[in-house]
This record gives C-alpha cells, sequence and structure tokens, in this order.
C-alpha cells in the first residue's frame, strides 16, 4: 500500500519558483523585443514601412493594371483631341508646309509611343536560367543562384536580369529586355505631351478663357452641322441648310455667319468636348513637366552605367570606402559614349536612325548573365580575360 505524503508546506516555496520562472521568461521576452545595440536608423525607417510594402507587394498588380487602363484611356482621350480639335485648327490657321510637317510629326511620335508602351508593357523583362555560369548570390525567395547585376522584384515573385525598378504605370518589372522600351517611351511620351502642349495651346487659351468664337476651324464645319441635323427640329434643319451652303461655300468668311453663330455656340458649349479640351492640355503639361524630372533622371543612370538599384547600391559603397579613404568605381560604368551605345543596344550593324527613332525589336547587346565589366573583358567564348 503506497504511502501519501502531504508536503503543503513546501506549496508556497514552489508557488514562488513557478513565478520567479515566469517573471524572468517574460523579462527575457521584453529584453529580446526591445533589443537595439544594432539597431540603424535605415532598419528602424524599413520596419516602419514595412506594413505599407506589404499592401503594395500585395495589391501592385491590381494597381498596375487600374494604371495601365488609365494610361491607354487618357492617351486615347488626348490623341482623339488632337484629331477632333487641334489638327483641324492646325489646318485652319497654318499652310500645306506646316500642316504636312504636323501631320507626320504627330504620327511619327504616336507610332513611337504605342509601340514602346506595348513592348515595354508586354515584353518579359528577363530571367536567370537555373544553371548561372557566374553566382553573385543566392536569392532567398527564389532559393536559386543570382548573375550579376539580377535582384529580386517582390511584385513579380521572382528575380529579374538587370533589374532597374517594377514600373507599375507598365505593369511590368523594367530589366534588361525591356529596359530600352521603358526610357524610349518615356522620351517619345515627353515629346508627344510637349508637342501636344505647344500645338493645342491656341485651342486651350480659346477654351479656358472663354473666347470660343474662333475655335471650330473651317473643316471641322460638316460635323458641326450634321450634329445639329441631328438633334434640331425640321424649323431648325431649314436654317441650317442654308446656313450650310453658307459654310461650304470657301468664298465666303467661314464666321461670318451671325445666323451660325447660335448652331456653332451649340456644338462649341457641348461640355464633353469643353472639358476633354482643357483637362487635354493641363494634362499634358503637367505629363510633361512629369516626365522631364524622369528622363533626366533615367538618362543621368544610363550615362553613368547604373540601373536604379544600383545607384542606392553603389551609393552606399562609394560612402563606405569613402570612411577608408577608398574611391568606388562602378564596373559597368565604360563612359557615356559606350554606356548609351550598350543601352541602346547599338552595335555595327545597328543604327540610330533605323533603331531608335523608328520602332525596332532588337536584343539588347548581352546575355544578362556574364557582364563584361570596365575591369574585366568578356570574350566571344564567354570567357573573362583580365586587361
Ligand atoms: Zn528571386
Ligand atoms: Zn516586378
Amino acid at each position: 500500500m503506497a504511502q501519501v505524503q502531504w508536503k503543503v508546506f513546501e506549496c508556497p516555496r514552489r508557488l514562488k519558483a513557478k513565478m520567479c520562472w515566469f517573471l524572468e521568461s517574460f523579462r527575457l521576452i521584453y529584453m529580446s523585443l526591445c533589443y537595439n545595440q544594432f539597431t540603424t536608423w535605415n532598419s528602424i525607417i524599413d520596419t516602419a514601412f514595412e506594413p505599407m510594402f506589404w499592401i503594395v507587394d500585395h495589391t501592385a498588380h491590381y494597381i498596375g493594371v487600374i494604371m495601365v487602363t488609365m494610361v491607354v484611356l487618357l492617351t486615347t482621350m488626348v490623341v482623339m483631341v488632337f484629331y477632333i480639335c487641334i489638327f483641324p485648327h492646325i489646318v485652319y490657321v497654318t499652310d500645306v508646309f506646316w500642316c504636312g510637317f504636323h501631320f507626320f510629326f504627330s504620327h511619327w511620335l504616336l507610332v513611337n509611343i504605342v509601340f514602346n508602351y506595348f513592348m515595354a508593357a508586354f515584353t518579359k523583362p528577363g530571367h536567370p536560367p537555373q544553371n548561372v555560369p557566374e553566382v553573385v548570390s543566392i536569392c532567398k525567395k527564389c532559393i536559386a543562384p543570382k548573375p550579376p547585376r539580377t535582384h529580386h522584384c517582390t511584385v513579380c515573385g521572382t528575380c529579374i536580369l538587370k533589374m532597374d525598378h517594377h514600373c507599375p504605370w507598365l505593369n511590368n518589372c523594367v530589366g534588361l529586355y525591356n529596359h530600352r522600351y521603358f526610357f524610349q517611351f518615356i522620351c517619345y511620351m515627353w515629346l508627344g505631351t510637349l508637342y501636344v502642349s505647344i500645338a493645342g495651346y491656341d485651342v486651350f487659351k480659346q477654351h479656358f478663357f472663354g473666347n470660343k468664337e474662333l475655335i471650330v476651324p473651317a473643316f471641322f464645319f460638316p460635323i458641326n452641322i450634321a450634329y445639329h441635323v441631328w438633334t434640331s427640329d425640321s424649323e431648325d434643319n431649314l436654317g441650317m441648310n442654308v446656313t450650310t451652303l453658307k459654310l461650304l461655300d470657301p468664298n465666303k468668311d467661314i464666321f461670318l455667319g451671325q445666323t451660325t453663330e447660335s448652331e456653332i455656340k451649340a456644338t462649341l458649349e457641348d461640355q464633353l468636348l469643353h472639358n476633354a479640351i482643357i483637362l487635354q492640355f493641363l494634362l499634358c503639361a503637367g505629363v510633361t513637366v512629369a516626365l522631364s524630372l524622369l528622363a533626366v533622371w533615367h538618362a543621368r543612370l544610363i550615362s553613368e552605367g547604373q540601373t536604379s538599384i544600383e545607384q542606392h547600391i553603389n551609393n552606399k559603397e562609394r560612402a563606405r570606402l569613402k570612411k577608408k579613404n577608398k574611391i568606388f568605381r562602378n564596373p559597368y560604368d565604360f563612359g557615356i559614349i559606350k554606356n548609351w551605345k550598350l543601352f541602346l543596344g547599338l552595335n555595327k550593324n545597328r543604327s540610330f536612325i533605323r533603331h531608335i527613332l523608328f520602332p525596332s525589336t532588337h536584343d539588347p547587346i548581352g546575355n544578362g548573365i556574364t557582364w563584361e565589366t570596365s575591369t574585366f573583358k568578356l570574350d566571344h567564348s564567354h570567357v573573362l580575360d583580365l586587361l
């Protein structure tokens, strides 16, 4: 028969030991959470912005679709306003030579903008293969080797060759194979918005300041007439027929028709068109300023032979080496001219006029996996030779 021993007097001691263990555990948890000996301002800022990064990473695809739709719709609106209002105005106020110039210049810009945008948005930026001859690190997220200049995109969830940044306006990463399209799109879009702002300034001024008398140029009248015939009653149509005969007569002053004023006014005061003209000018002027800054920023990076991500890394490295009285040198900087040739993919068989000023689908120079550097030269058999 087992003997039961009651140890009531040990209860306070055991309770105290339990409480001490609990308090010690709590102290350790508290100390580990507040441990900040290696904390820097960068890590504090990163931690503070972590929720925002999480939201951006998880909503970027949806935001990207919305932004691409916005780009397409706004560009379409600007093009429509150009065709409906600005180009007819140019035809009315200029001679044949300038009409021809505006026609070819505007369509050259439009073709380049559309081509480069869609190529930038739908060309895959380039992903590293499984077997990489030159590995600089391992991607912790892909668990795969990373070649030089490759970075992981948290939005795309994959590694990107020569990654520049993830662009929500393209809903795509900007990397090796679409970097040129991206930059050309910025340049052509900048030129296009600048052109439309200048060419459409007269039309905008007339609408914005309320002087609408000269807004409708000559050959836009048939559209007005069709609109009025469609919307007016039979009595008005009779008046319009008289007006039509007057307006279509080239010997008549196109705006003399006091009789046409009410009809013209009806069209001019069409709120949709009026708003579209004002919105179009303000949008184009604003985008011109924004794209100027963006284009200059990227042009500077290209001139220095670095991407947006590399610029951050190189600046940190430059500051670190400066403390040791050493000078940092970007290994991918070959001087301005060669940097631009490499970026634009211009080799002996390609020309600036054919391959940059006009749509071209030529590939960039190199495979994005092994890189020639300013201290090492890559020969044709992909073997690194020390210069
Ligand atoms: Zn990765
Ligand atoms: Zn991406």
